[in-house]
Parts: C-alpha cells; sequence; structure tokens
C-alpha cells in the first residue's frame, strides 16, 4: 500500500521502518529532518510538510506527541485534511485526550474521511519488535480495513468501539497502571521498614491477592525482579514523564466525564512531585523512591 507516515519519532520510527520491511511504499515526514533521513535511508520517500506527504498516499498514519499536535497536523493548513484524496484511510496512533481524537475524527468524516484512533502500548522495544497493541476505535467496517495493516506493526489489534474508545481505553489503563505501582511501592517499602526480605515479601505477594502486573512483572524494589528497570537504576522501561502525562489525559477526562478518579488523581500528584524533583526521565517504578529513607 501508498502509506503517509507522520511523526517518526521514538515510536513512529521504529513502526515506520516495519511497514517498509513489510513492502510498503511509504511516504514521511517530521519536523525534526534526522528522523526522516533515518527513514530515508531505509527505503522511505521524503515530502516537505503533512499536506504533502498525505496527498501521495492511500493511508496516513500519524505517531505525534500529544492533542495540539495531532489537530495542527490534521486540520492545519498544511496538514492531512488539506492534501489527502477522496477515500484516504485516516489512522493517529499518538496517545491524546478522547475529546481531541473524537473533534478530530468528526472534521474528517464532514469532509469525506474514515479515521480511527489506535493508541498503542507495548513502548519502544514492542515498536522495534512489531509486537505493539493497538487499542483502535472505528466503526467497525473501519477496524476490519485497517487491522492487517496495524497487523505489521503490532500483534494485539482490539476493536474497542467507536471513535475515541482506543484513547479511552488507553488511559483507562495506565491510569491503572500508575495507581497500582504507586500501591505496590508503598506495600513493598512498608514491609522492608517492617523488617521483611524483598523478595520473600514479593514471593508472597505474587502469590496472593495483592498480586499485579507492577509486583510481578515489573516489581519497583531493586533487586527483586533482576530484569525490572528498578534493578538498573530505574533507567530504560516506561519514563516518569510519559506516566504523567497519561495520568493527565485521564484526570482531565474525568473532569469531562464528571467521573471521581480519587487515586488516579492522587498519583498525578505523586508522579508530578517525582518529576519535579529530577526523575521525570526516568522509569516511573522510581516512585518508590518517594517513599523510601535515603540510607
Ligand atoms: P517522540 O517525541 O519521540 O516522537 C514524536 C515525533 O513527532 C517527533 O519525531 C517529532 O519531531 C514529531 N512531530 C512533532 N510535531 C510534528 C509536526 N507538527 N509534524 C510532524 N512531525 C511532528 O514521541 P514517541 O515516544 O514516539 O511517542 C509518540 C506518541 O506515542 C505519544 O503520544 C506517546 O504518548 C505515545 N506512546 C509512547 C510510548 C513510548 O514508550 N515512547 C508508548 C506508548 C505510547
Amino acid at each position: 500500500m501508498k502509506i503517509a507516515f507522520i511523526g517518526l519519532g521514538n515510536m513512529g520510527g521504529p513502526m515506520a521502518r516495519n511497514l517498509v520491511k513489510a513492502g510498503h511504499t511509504l511516504t514521511v515526514f517530521d519536523v525534526v529532518k534526522a528522523n526522516v533521513d533515518a527513514l530515508v535511508a531505509v527505503g522511505a520517500t521524503a515530502a516537505g510538510s503533512a499536506k504533502h506527504a498525505a496527498a501521495a498516499a492511500e493511508v496516513v498514519i500519524t505517531m505525534l506527541p500529544s492533542s495540539p499536535h495531532v489537530k495542527s497536523v490534521y486540520l492545519g493548513d498544511e496538514g492531512v485534511l488539506a492534501g489527502a484524496a477522496a477515500g484516504t484511510t485516516l489512522i493517529d496512533s499518538s496517545t491524546i485526550d478522547p475529546a481531541t481524537a473524537r473533534e478530530v475524527a468528526a472534521a474528517a468524516s464532514t469532509r469525506g474521511f474514515a479515521m480511527a484512533d489506535a493508541p498503542v502500548s507495548g513502548g519502544t522495544g514492542g515498536a522495534e519488535a512489531g509486537t505493539l497493541t493497538f487499542m483502535v476505535g472505528a466503526e467497525p467496517q473501519l477496524f476490519e480495513r485497517v487491522k492487517p495493516l496495524l497487523g505489521h506493526m503490532g500483534k494485539n489489534i482490539v476493536h474497542c468501539g467507536g471513535a475515541g474508545t482506543g484513547q479511552v481505553a488507553k488511559i483507562c489503563n495506565n491510569m491503572l497502571l500508575g495507581i497500582a505501582m504507586v500501591g505496590v511501592a508503598e506495600a513493598m517499602n512498608l514491609g522492608v521498614a517492617l523488617g521483611i526480605d524483598p523478595k520473600v515479601l514479593a514471593g508472597i505477594i505474587n502469590t496472593s491477592s495483592g498480586r499485579c502486573w507492577s509486583s510481578d512483572t515489573y516489581n519497583p524494589y531493586p533487586g527483586v525482579l533482576p530484569n525490572a528497570p528498578a534493578s538498573r537504576g530505574y533507567t530504560g522501561g516506561f519514563g516518569t514523564d510519559l506516566m504523567l502525562k497519561d495520568l493527565g489525559l485521564a484526570t482531565d477526562a474525568a473532569k469531562q466525564a464528571k467521573a471521581s478518579v480519587v487515586m488516579g488523581a492522587t498519583a498525578q500528584q505523586l508522579y508530578q512531585l517525582l518529576s519535579s524533583q529530577g526523575a521525570g526521565a526516568q522509569d516511573f517504578s522510581a516512585i518508590i523512591n518517594l517513599l523510601r529513607k535515603t540510607p
């Protein structure tokens, strides 16, 4: 297929490379020239704007930092809707708020384009390996159309419902992850302060009712799991500032929905505190360092 790929950063770069590997013809655009050059080196063609990239494509995929970028790339004068030919399919894989996803999808629909929101989980490792999970908000026929293409970049392609529901699934899951990590950090820290070995405590939790992904796969206590970021100084993994972004999206969306997110808002403030102490680039499991006594 002829695909326009816009936003070639940590996630978009490897995702676009996987599409080239799968034999698709890519036209790419990013405001950072080095990111475009890296894709041209593996066979993609550079475009001078989102509008020009879209003009050459049957499908447009975007992977941008946040809502304002998505709005300007789709709705701006040099944007996708200004350039795309009739019948072009649009897929936004950025993590943004559901309201903006629905607004941009509605603007696309008014101009005759079908648009899916398809945020991902799996991080940069999943983007490289082509094993991402896509949470897709789209009409059923559109979902069936985009599923094979997303399958070149991911291994779980899940239909969540109509426009915006991919973003809803993503921010609800990540809000729960943020909350659960704080809970595991508190329990591990309390146990160690009361004299239990952290590995013994983690073993009990992981065969008991407190078990969750943050305890058994990503434990925040150093040395409990050799491959977790906690055991390598909280490097790599899922950055505190990215978690903070997703918790901000969840708490903002909760305000609009008038839904209470007491724990989510508390977690958001805790990660804000961690970030303001200079740990924004560390893995989010470093939240335990807000609780641990400094030796
Ligand atoms: P990134 O900042 O590395 O990449 C974004 C890219 O978009 C950059 O290359 C930037 O130059 C480009 N860009 C910005 N404005 C543009 C514009 N107007 N036109 C064209 N290009 C533009 O971010 P990322 O880590 O690749 O994340 C992308 C999205 O995926 C975000 O919404 C993020 O929340 C989400 N996400 C990230 C991860 C992760 O682990 N990094 C995991 C899941 C989801």
